[in-house]
């Protein structure tokens, strides 16, 4: 299937089966503002867990927190994100679109990369066997001409975007002859700086009233209170602290789905370190956060790493993991070492002493920090560009066609989807005394309506790991048929093995044995 269709499906899915709608769509919707609806709320809570349980509850050196939305102003003044909290713009003056320079510059670059796949494929296919991809693309002179215009552009572009140079970027953009994808036209505007912060104000009486801004970013909750987490938690170096929670940017371009909204939610951990050690924990993060994803049993070639060009004010690494989302690689994760940065602006403008004294060193210092910062919406996004399925099953009338959310079952909104064969004779009772048992532990639902083939359909479509049906044998042979999603087997259980059966499977613990 095309990336473009399979988005296209993925979004629709969504929506026809109750797990994301559009904000407000009674009043046509809000740009990039969507909400969870009752499987996506369900998802998204199942996400969220798995990732407290994996950094806070694993770990005895990680500890939450849920700092509020508002926040002093001057915070935002000390992260530096009032000055430089900024993307450069661009808009096209033929189809008044605006989109963000740097964007357009990448994706200029990924097409020219995927010329050099497109190379690769047709001579693997000839040389089969033989093919030695290093060599080849070592030696093509096709392939070291787009290299070479890949190593020129990026050179050039981090240059620009280290100078802040917007006229050089603006150039880039048409020595590179980059057209507006909805006019065709090179007609652009000068590029110009953006800041993403989100301005209200507090209190009701006029003149007293103070722009605040709603967070860009959770980090800044935990950096104001790493203080009052050390103290009263009695932390000692290296610790970290987690927290979920939502975040705003008003976007430039805010399209592809919840992968670009303007309210989102993230979920970061800032680790603090001894200065010097950063780079040891940078990369001991960046192993354990590929495992978190890696152990959701998705292909692992899905996941790449991809260093910054263009280093944050704050940091001195960061690396992306990147997930080849319908659209194409992008962002999923940032793990960026912060150094002192935060601590000591906040030391500087609170004028109060943040620092940390170190016994066994015999000195007092600000720590460093590694940060792991990954987006709620796209985690949920890479899980069901990965979960969904269209399958074509053979029946003895022909072949049919399913969609199923292959989601991991500890993850999936229903665990358990009880239904009896028929809504008589006893079933429907005896499906509701097996419900009740199971509900205890799981999200489950009841369905009696339609034949038991449809509705083990609708269930695949929301992606229920097992399905129960109880019929007449069950009510004397005390056993029931069990469905599993993925290869749709059935088997027959007895009714006092459900639960072990389906609480073994969909424990979290599944995925954090993995880690
Ligand atoms: P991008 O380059 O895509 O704008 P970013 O580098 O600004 O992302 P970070 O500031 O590193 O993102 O934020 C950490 C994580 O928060 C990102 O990896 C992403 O998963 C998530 N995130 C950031 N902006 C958004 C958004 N507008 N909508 C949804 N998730 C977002």
């Amino acid at each position: 299937m095309a990336q473009n269709d399979l988005f296209k499906k993925i979004i629709a899915h969504t929506k026809e089966y109750g797990y994301i709608f559009q904000s407000s769509e009674i009043y046509d919707g809000l740009a990039a503002v969507y909400d969870y609806a009752q499987y996506g709320s369900e998802l998204k809570n199942n996400i969220k867990n798995y990732w407290w349980q994996a950094m806070v509850q694993m770990n005895e050196n990680i500890v939450g927190i849920d700092s509020a939305i508002f926040m002093h102003p001057t915070t935002w003044k000390a992260s530096g994100h009032v000055d430089a909290f900024n993307d450069p713009l661009i808009d096209n003056k033929d189809s008044k679109k605006r989109y963000r320079a740097d964007v357009l510059i990448e994706e200029y670059r990924e097409k020219i990369q995927l010329k050099i796949e497109k190379e690769v494929k047709k001579a693997a296919k000839r040389f089969g066997d033989a093919f030695n991809r290093d060599e080849f693309v070592a030696t093509n002179s096709r392939v070291l001409g787009y290299q070479e215009k890949i190593d020129k552009l990026t050179k050039r572009f981090q240059d620009a975007l280290e100078a802040n140079d917007l006229d050089e970027i603006k150039q880039i953009i048409i020595d590179s002859e980059i057209a507006c994808p909805v006019s065709g036209s090179r007609n652009w505007t000068d590029v110009r700086q953006f800041n993403l912060m989100f301005g209200t104000e507090i209190g009701s009486v006029a003149g007293e009233s103070n722009t605040i801004y709603l967070r860009p970013e959770t980090a800044q909750g935990i950096f104001v209170n790493y203080l009052n987490v050390q103290k009263t938690g009695r932390m000692k170096i290296p610790f970290g602290i987690a927290q979920i929670g939502k975040a705003f940017r008003n976007e430039i371009v805010a399209r592809q789905f919840i992968f670009r909204m303007r309210e989102f939610e993230q979920m970061e951990m800032q680790f603090f370190v001894r200065p010097g050690e950063e780079m040891k924990w940078f990369e001991y993060w960046k192993d354990l956060r590929q495992k978190w994803h890696f152990a959701l049993g998705f292909p692992q070639k899905k996941y790449r790493m991809h260093d910054h060009d263009k280093l944050a004010h704050y940091a001195n690494a960061a690396t992306d993991i990147e997930f080849d989302f319908p659209f194409g690689f992008k962002e999923l994760e940032g793990i960026h070492s912060r150094t002192d940065f935060d601590l000591s602006q906040h030391q500087e403008f609170s004028g109060k002493k943040i620092q940390y004294f170190d016994n066994e060193l015999n000195k007092n210092y600000v720590p460093y920090v590694i940060e792991t910062s990954v987006g709620l919406d796209r985690t949920f996004l890479s899980l069901l560009s990965n979960a969904y399925t269209e399958e074509k099953i053979e029946k003895a009338d022909g072949t049919d066609t399913r969609v199923v959310l292959k989601i991991p079952a500890p993850l999936a909104p229903i665990k358990v989807a009880v239904m009896p064969l028929v809504k008589k004779d006893g079933l429907p009772e005896k499906a509701r005394e097996i419900l009740k048992r199971l509900q205890f532990d799981n999200n489950c639902q009841y369905d009696e309506k339609d034949s038991i083939g449809k509705r083990y359909r609708r269930q695949d479509a929301i992606g229920t790991p097992f399905c129960i049906t109880i019929d007449h044998d069950s009510l004397t042979d005390n056993s029931v048929t069990i469905r599993y999603r993925d290869d749709m087997k059935q088997e027959r259980i007895s009714i006092d093995d459900i639960e072990k059966i389906v609480n073994e499977k969909v424990s979290m613990r599944r995925l954090l044995e993995k880690l």
